[in-house]
């Protein structure tokens, strides 16, 4: 189990971790959410163990992580973590470089766990080409497979999915992560990607500015997002004051809300000027605005630019 306690963390004077806690069991999937330059990268770096910690502490089980001043080669080597410039060699062919820590002791089951990987990652069939043949997103996958090969016990993962084009992503994360919650490897993942955290993370982190904002199970957070900022990590999102979208109220609140949860209705209280129409597949995304502030919300079709729309709000949906 990885615990985390207490870890402030500055890059020559600027303080860019501040007091980070949090506690990780096997098998368990953590996601790290938050605006560039919030700190994740720096807070999965300080946990693999590149970065001297003084001020706080961690844990794997009641074994205390001591960081790169303490040990000859950087990096725990029960943890992988997968950099965002993800380091394979470039003249070794993908099953050289998925194989490359694997002892070479038991040439054949050294050369099922590789096919077993490239499997995982879709890739079987450019085993025996070389990374610089790949696109940016083969050469991601590659880097996943070498990550899972020696089978840690903590995976950390920086982005990993932000190279691969959306065909291949949504396969390759399902099974992805349910292969790391079938061998109850623990995972942290560092994400811009709203749907790693609501579709697979146990917990989410969201951190601004080095600190910790929220921390809960994200289908909580996406239901109840303290501020703007939580709310708008999730897509776009509203800021409404109360009098303008609750009736007879009077208040100057704001209200987060999601375009989902406003709706053309006759009855509505809120008339706005629609801008833009943005197909999103399933629905329309309109732009429109209220007293020069931008109102987003969702409508089966596409509205003409200048047209009032009268909104309702429907927060259970
Ligand atoms: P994120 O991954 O959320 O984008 P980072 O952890 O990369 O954030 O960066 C957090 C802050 O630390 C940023 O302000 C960044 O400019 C700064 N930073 C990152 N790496 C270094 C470094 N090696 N030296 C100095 N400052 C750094
Ligand atoms: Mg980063």
């Amino acid at each position: 189990m990885l615990k985390v306690h207490n870890v402030t963390f500055q890059y020559d004077t600027k303080v860019v971790l501040n007091n980070i806690s949090l506690e990780l069991h096997p098998g368990e999937h953590l996601s790290i959410i938050g605006e560039s330059g919030s700190g994740k990268s720096t807070l999965l770096k300080i946990i693999y163990g590149l970065h001297h910690v003084e001020k706080g502490k961690l844990f794997w089980g009641k074994k205390r992580l001591l960081g790169p001043n303490y040990n000859l080669v950087p990096g725990e080597d029960f943890i992988k973590y997968l950099a965002q410039d993800y380091d394979l060699m470039p003249y070794i062919t993908v099953e050289e470089n998925v194989g490359k820590y694997l002892s070479n002791f038991y040439p054949r089951k050294k050369q099922k766990r590789i096919a077993e990987l490239l499997n995982l990652v879709g890739l079987t069939a450019y085993a025996k080409t070389k990374p610089t043949d790949l696109s940016g997103g083969q050469q991601q996958r590659v880097a996943i497979a070498k990550a899972l090969a020696q089978q840690p016990k903590l995976l950390l993962l920086d982005e990993p999915f932000s190279n691969i084009d959306n065909f291949k992503k949504n396969s390759l994360r399902r099974e992805l992560f349910s292969y790391l919650k079938s061998q109850r490897i623990s995972c942290i993942t560092a994400t811009h990607d709203n749907m790693d955290s609501l579709a697979y993370a146990d917990k989410t982190m969201v951190l601004r500015e080095g600190k910790i904002i929220c921390f809960d199970d994200p289908k909580r957070l996406y239901k109840n997002p303290k501020n703007k900022y939580v709310a708008s990590l999730f897509g776009e999102v509203n800021e409404i004051l109360e009098k303008h979208i609750v009736p007879y109220s009077s208040s100057n609140k704001k209200i987060v809300c999601y375009p989902h949860q406003l709706q053309q209705s006759k009855t509505g209280y809120l008339v706005v000027k629609v801008k833009n129409s943005y197909f999103q597949g399933s629905h329309y995304l309109i732009e429109s605005v209220l007293h020069s502030k931008t109102v987003f919300f969702n409508h089966h079709e596409a509205i003409q630019e200048g047209q009032q729309v009268s909104l309702k709000a429907n927060f259970n949906a």
